[in-house]
């Protein structure tokens, strides 16, 4: 209780300025409002938080403006200056560690227990790119007989980048360290949802000397702001995390100004539990990869395919846990499971228990809202699913788990792999060979082998299918914000055909 008291008087005060001033863009190193605003209020009580710029075509234009004018510079800057600046960056994040983590907590209704750590992990997206700028630009040799073939790296140029409300402070520095890293400059487009850490983020950036017009921020919705960003012609290319129609209509967007797409979208990920399995290990996972964060997370295991033989014992013992998580104010550091972001995302995720009703299928646990006030909901499990029904199929998003039957291994994959999506997968099994084979055959862009999803910054991240297109992480990230260029230079006097000549 003391420490949901102190976070309430410490949040307070982080609020105050934003009470007083509001949100406003950051364009070209200046504070920029626009003639429009919006409202943004908490999940937890549904208390106005401030009002925020709402950003136009023409705010955007003047954004990929100052980001095209910034480019040159930026791409030219030594590459031990620009890094000095990265890791400056991270440090002044690490400062404000606390700060960060109970905006983020108020704005989004993510518990701080999660949250707490979200800023260093942002620090350290930030340090990871910092580390690899020096490497960016290289490239290979490739000798023929006639030509010394070498390659090289360029940024694009100016990018958007678009995030979602879920992790909003994480998943900005998951796709600007990189940017900038490469050399490129950035108009960020946060999701309206959750503004307030963007806003944090790149008063930091600034603080710490990137140059004006480096990162821009513009505020506002994704069908004005949003999709003016996409459609501009200065716009390289486009880095966008969020819903796979999202990710359709900004591509259609995108086409007449012919751009790059990296796409980080939905999921409805599997975990499939065998009946060889460590169950007391494969249950902690579950529960934590699908009630952490609110269940607000792209790799989520949203289905939990369970083998006939072990079903009963598994889905008692989940009843029980899912029943005794804890539920509160997202500044409590006990609090497990928070309200969830939105008034309009809440009735989403609660549409779905009648849903899971008319379908046919047993609400084992929660399937309700909790008090009166917030977007508070009863961590649910569905039992008796079929992996035709839309609680298994479409992408709920919040603390909802699907448990489906299988009888073995063939039923398991077919079940797996039969939505549109293609994100994470975790296999629980003690046979090695089942697991190789199961791991080959599906449908994921990342899999994890008796383990919760670990992250690990040198590794791919991105999906398959509905999922995405294209990985973040390590090399990856560069390959998306460069361009890499080949170059031969003759080694000598080779036979050129000459046409014309007499
Ligand atoms: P969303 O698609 O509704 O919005 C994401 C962003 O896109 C927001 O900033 C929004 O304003 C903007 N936007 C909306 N319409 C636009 C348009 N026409 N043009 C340009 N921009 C537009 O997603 P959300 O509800 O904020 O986030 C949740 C979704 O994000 C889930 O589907 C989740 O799985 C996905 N997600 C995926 C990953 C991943 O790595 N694959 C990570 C996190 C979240």
């Amino acid at each position: 209780m003391t420490d949901l008291k102190t976070h309430i008087t410490k949040l307070d005060g982080y609020l105050a300025r934003f009470r007083d001033a509001g949100i406003l863009h950051l364009i070209d190193g200046q504070d920029v409002a626009s003639d429009a605003s919006f409202d943004t209020h908490s999940p937890t009580d549904d208390s106005l938080i401030c009002t925020v710029a709402k950003g136009t075509r023409q705010d955007i234009d003047h954004a990929a403006r100052a980001a095209k004018a910034a480019f040159p510079a930026w791409r030219d800057m030594p590459a031990a200056k620009r890094k000095k600046i990265l890791i400056r960056i991270a440090e002044l994040i690490e400062s404000r560690s606390e700060e960060i983590a109970l905006c983020e907590c108020w704005d989004t209704g993510q518990a701080y227990r999660f949250m707490a750590k979200a800023a260093l992990r942002g620090a350290a997206n930030f340090r990871f790119f910092a580390d690899r700028i020096a490497s960016a630009r290289d490239g290979q040799n490739l000798p023929s007989p006639t030509l010394m073939n070498v390659t090289t790296r360029k940024p694009i140029g100016p990018v958007g980048i678009i995030t979602p409300w879920n992790t909003p402070f994480m998943l900005s520095t998951w796709k600007i360290a990189p940017a900038l890293a490469a050399g490129c400059t950035i108009v960020h487009k946060p999701a309206e949802f959750s503004p307030l850490t963007a806003r944090i983020l790149a008063e930091i950036a600034h603080e710490a000397g990137l140059p004006p017009g480096v990162w821009n921020l513009v505020n506002g919705m994704g069908e004005d702001a949003g999709a003016a960003l996409t459609e501009h012609p200065d716009i390289k290319a486009i880095a966008f995390v969020g819903e796979s129609k999202t990710g359709s209509m900004i591509m259609k967007q995108g086409a007449d100004t012919l751009k790059r797409f990296h796409f980080e979208l939905g999921g409805k990920n599997p975990v499939i539990v065998f009946e060889d399995a460590d169950i007391e290990r494969a249950l902690d996972a579950a529960i934590f990869m699908i009630y952490s964060l609110n269940g607000e997370r792209c790799t989520s295991s949203s289905r939990l395919l369970i083998q006939d033989s072990v079903a009963d014992e598994f889905i008692e013992k989940l009843t029980k846990r899912v029943n005794n998580i804890r539920v509160g104010n997202p500044l409590d550091p006990q609090t497990e499971v928070g309200p969830l972001i939105h008034k309009v995302h809440f009735d989403k995720v609660c549409s779905y228990f009648d849903i899971a009703r008319q379908d046919g299928a047993t609400i084992k646990a929660g399937g309700k809202r909790i008090g009166a006030q917030g977007c508070f909901v009863a961590p649910t499990l569905f039992t008796d699913a079929t992996p035709d029904m839309r609680i298994a199929q479409e992408e709920i998003f919040g603390p909802v788990l699907t448990a489906i039957r299988f009888k073995d291994e063939a039923e398991a994959l077919e079940i797996a792999n039969g939505t549109q999506y293609g994100l994470t997968g975790y296999i629980w099994t003690n046979d090695l060979t089942r697991a190789l084979r199961f791991s080959d055959q599906l449908e994921a862009g990342m899999i994890w082998v008796n383990s919760e999803n670990v992250r690990h910054l040198p590794t791919p991240f991105g999906g398959v299918k509905a999922s995405g297109i294209g990985r973040d992480g390590g090399d990856w990230s560069f390959d998306f914000y460069m361009e890499t260029k080949h170059i031969g230079f003759a080694l000598g006097d080779h036979k050129i055909p000459r046409l014309g000549a007499e």
